[in-house]
């Protein structure tokens, strides 16, 4: 397995807390990190039906990274409804779906936009399509089951698979290393514990 240092250990290096603080955008992959890579394809009455499956921790990790005051974008090589119903469900920042797959030219235009560098960028992939812009960014994380030549472009990895939490578990340790975790979850929690008249 790979040398590649675990995500989490950035909350025990003296550097975590300014690498974390230094992050303005997101940016994730889908198929095989916001998915477990796997697709399930089939007709309905004739109509081609493309469905993912999503995990819900992730998305609430998504929330805070953006209640937080940062970035989220979803850029994926592959185009598909169900992509853009996750999105707007989520209500992310930047989505882009690109069949061609030109992920980092996407991120370039997303952060020239933004006025964003790329070092102020993290990114999680899982594959071959993802290399180019780990290979750009200021923090470039993989899931779990990552391919060797995703592994070999990171920084650090994901203890998650793809689709089974590593958003949450990237989330959680980058607003923990910021300082942000705790007062978040407090202020999540009393937002759900009052009563709209
Ligand atoms: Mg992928």
């Amino acid at each position: 397995m790979s040398d590649l240092p675990l995500w989490r250990s950035i909350l025990d290096t003296s550097e975590g807390p300014a690498l974390a603080a230094s992050i303005r955008l997101v940016g994730l992959d889908v198929d095989g990190v916001l998915t477990d890579g796997g697709i399930y394809l089939g007709d309905a009455g004739g109509s081609r039906v493309e469905l993912k499956r999503y995990e819900i921790q992730d998305g609430l990790g998504i929330k805070m990274l953006q209640k937080a005051g940062i970035l989220v974008a979803i850029i994926t090589g592959r185009v598909s409804e169900s992509v853009a119903l996750r999105g707007r469900e989520l209500g992310v920042d930047d989505l882009v779906q690109d069949e061609h797959a030109r992920k980092l030219p996407a991120l370039r235009s997303i952060a020239e936009r933004r006025g964003i560098g790329m070092h102020e960028i993290a990114f999680i992939g899982d594959d071959l399509p993802d290399v180019g812009v780990l290979r750009e960014v200021g923090l470039a994380v993989v899931v779990d089951n990552a391919s060797r030549d995703a592994i070999e472009s990171a920084h650090y990895r994901l203890e998650r698979k793809g689709g089974d939490g590593a958003i949450r578990e990237f989330a959680e340790v980058l607003l923990r290393a910021r300082g942000e975790w705790e007062p978040l979850t407090e202020w999540y929690v009393r937002s759900r514990s009052e009563v709209v008249a």
